[in-house]
């Protein structure tokens, strides 16, 4: 029997984690993360409009 191995992939994409940048794939994934986390915590977030509106 095997141990079955962990895939470790990013939190952000499905790409494979690098050590460096975990558990992102790259530094614009931690970015992209952090910015919504940031997002999410100091600003409100914005309502846009559904593109049908102009149908009516
Ligand atoms: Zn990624």
């Amino acid at each position: 029997m095997t141990a079955p191995q962990q895939r470790r992939t990013c939190a952000n994409c499905d790409r494979e984690m690098v050590a460096e940048y975990r558990p992102f794939c790259s530094r614009r994934c931690a970015d992209v993360d952090l910015g919504r986390w940031l997002n999410e915590r100091y600003t409100i977030p914005a309502i846009e409009p559904p593109d049908e509106w102009d149908d009516a």
